[in-house]
């Protein structure tokens, strides 16, 4: 179903709401305020399409693993996918079609990247320069998403390569890896993916590995025809089998948050899985990570193992010390040379670009605020910046199901939130500082006995400071329940007066 996005409105000059994103995140905003009447509203899309990270990662193999009955709106179940874990392209294509069905396209700004955004006590609004113009907003959401800006390694040499370089991010189509040697760095969840494709048509793969993942084998399967029809035909069918789902991945948060022990027989089907495609002892003990399974996150994937048994692949442990011309030299010595290099080295999530570019009512940005340890109540709602609402801000990522749920439940507390707003009469919500910092302290001494934490392995899921700020330690339906309606009491509210009438 091929469908026209590029449609694009005219950035007003002024809105109440203003969306920053048009992923998952941004997206269920827009639509849950078009259905609840709300239509003064902009998504500030920096991009030419909807998609967010679903639109920007094109690697080969990309695909989601968490399985597509629960990853996609609550609202809008498509009973047509094609897989039980579905490629980027479907989920991709999902967005597209889901905008255009719910009628927001006509409320994106595309080529749109926000610039700056500052609140003005004054006028009870927010000002966004983006790349495409000016707009004041009563309220901004942030739907911009940890998984949006690329992180590169910073290695000696780096800028002297004279290769082809890029980033799983911003795969190079039009690089043809044939006949190549081929360097991999990182071994992430992206990585897990493309590397079948490259060893496949590489001369030669040399992958980096700094740290071995945890890698289950994946169970995904077509979905026939006849059950996607049946899907169609039945919602019921399919919403029960997405409530399955649901329980069967809020199964393994005891093991993650409460008793990481409970995690042994995880441990012990991920060696059997290794063992059953890499023959080699010598390449299995690289493999094999030495902390405890899900304090990274845990790793589905089939056709990774079967590759890095391949007579082509070289998988290396030592160091990188320094890149060259057309060669990576490791700790040890020893240069391996190159003709193009792939970064699997993920993304900037506790110190995302947006952070530097909202700036609150004391002047100072967010990662000011935060000095690299981000804090929000609820994820969404930092004081001192009256009106932003985060979508899947801090402490609010999933670490073990579908982050569409967690997105759902925030985009449901903001409504609330607007709702409250019109029947007060207020201008502006600050989250009161001493509710933000308590919530923040019951957060992190519940994260302390998790496996994120004690699981004796470093991951982007802690910030500088060894905090884990991204997860949600707890099930993903208290989360839900705690966003479920707005607690007024534990804001500031501001209620713009009138000037007085001069004599
Ligand atoms: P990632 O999981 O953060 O993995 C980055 C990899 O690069 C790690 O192996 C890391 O090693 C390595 N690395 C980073 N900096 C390095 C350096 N300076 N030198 C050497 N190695 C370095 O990134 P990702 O694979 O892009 O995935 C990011 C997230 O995206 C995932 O965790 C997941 O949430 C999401 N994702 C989801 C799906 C999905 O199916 N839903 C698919 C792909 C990605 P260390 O482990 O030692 O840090």
């Amino acid at each position: 179903m091929e469908v026209s996005v590029t449609s694009s409105t005219l950035l007003p000059d002024r809105t109440r709401v203003a969306i920053i994103g048009s992923g998952f995140a941004g997206l269920a905003m827009a639509i849950r305020l078009k259905q609840a009447g709300e239509h003064n509203f902009v998504v500030l899309e920096r991009a030419d399409d909807v998609g967010g990270t679903w639109r920007d990662n094109t690697y080969p193999g990309c695909a989601c693993d968490v399985p597509s009955n629960l990853y996609s709106f609550s609202f809008a179940p498509n009973p047509y996918w094609s897989r039980a874990f579905s490629p980027q392209a479907e989920i991709h294509e999902y967005l597209r079609e889901t905008a255009r069905r719910f009628g927001v396209l006509p409320h994106i700004a595309f080529g749109a990247d926000v610039e700056s955004a500052h609140w003005v006590d004054d006028d009870q609004e927010w000002i966004v320069e983006t790349s495409a113009g000016t707009v004041q907003t009563r309220i901004l959401v942030s739907g911009a998403g940890p998984l949006s800006e690329p992180s590169y390694p910073d290695i000696p040499g780096l800028e002297d390569f004279a290769g082809k370089r890029f980033h799983s991010a911003d795969w190079d189509h039009g690089h043809d890896l044939t006949g190549e040697r081929v360097a991999v760095i990182g071994t992430g969840a992206s990585a897990v993916q493309f590397v079948p494709h490259v060893q496949s048509r590489a001369r030669h793969l040399t992958i980096f590995q700094r740290t071995p993942p945890w890698v289950l084998p994946r169970p995904d399967r077509p979905v026939p025809g006849l059950l996607q029809r049946a899907y169609a035909a039945a919602p019921a069918m399919q919403k029960a089998v997405r409530a399955g789902v649901y329980w069967r991945q809020e199964a393994m948060l005891p093991g993650l948050v409460h008793k990481p022990e409970l995690l042994k027989g995880v441990e012990k089907l991920a060696r059997a899985h290794m063992k059953w495609s890499v023959k080699d002892p010598a390449l299995r003990a690289k493999l094999t990570p030495d902390y405890r399974i899900g304090c990274k996150r845990i790793l589905i994937a089939n056709g990774y193992y079967p590759s890095l048994a391949k007579p082509n692949v070289d998988v290396v442990t030592d160091q990188i010390a320094r890149v060259g011309v057309d060669s990576i030299t490791t700790a040890d010595g020893t240069e391996r040379p190159i003709d193009t290099l792939i970064f699997g080295t993920g993304f900037h999530v506790t110190d995302s670009a947006i952070s530097d570019r909202v700036r609150g009512r004391h002047g100072e940005t967010l990662a000011e605020r935060w000095k690299g340890s981000p804090q929000a109540y609820l994820g969404a709602s930092v004081s001192g910046f009256p009106n932003l609402f985060l979508l899947v801000g801090p402490n609010t990522g999933p670490g073990h199901t579908s982050v569409v749920f967690y997105i759902e439940s925030q985009v449901a507390y903001v409504l609330d939130a607007l709702r409250t707003m019109d029947s007060l009469g207020a201008t502006s919500l600050d989250v009161r500082r001493d509710v933000e910092d308590s919530f923040n302290d019951d957060v992190q001494r519940r994260m302390r006995g998790t496996v994120w934490t004690t699981g004796g392995c470093g991951s982007w899921y802690l910030d500088e400071s060894g905090r884990n700020t991204t997860l949600w330690p707890g099930f993903s339906f208290q989360l839900r329940w705690r966003t479920r309606k707005f607690d007024l009491g534990s804001y500031d509210v501001g209620r713009r007066t009138p000037l007085p009438a001069t004599a």
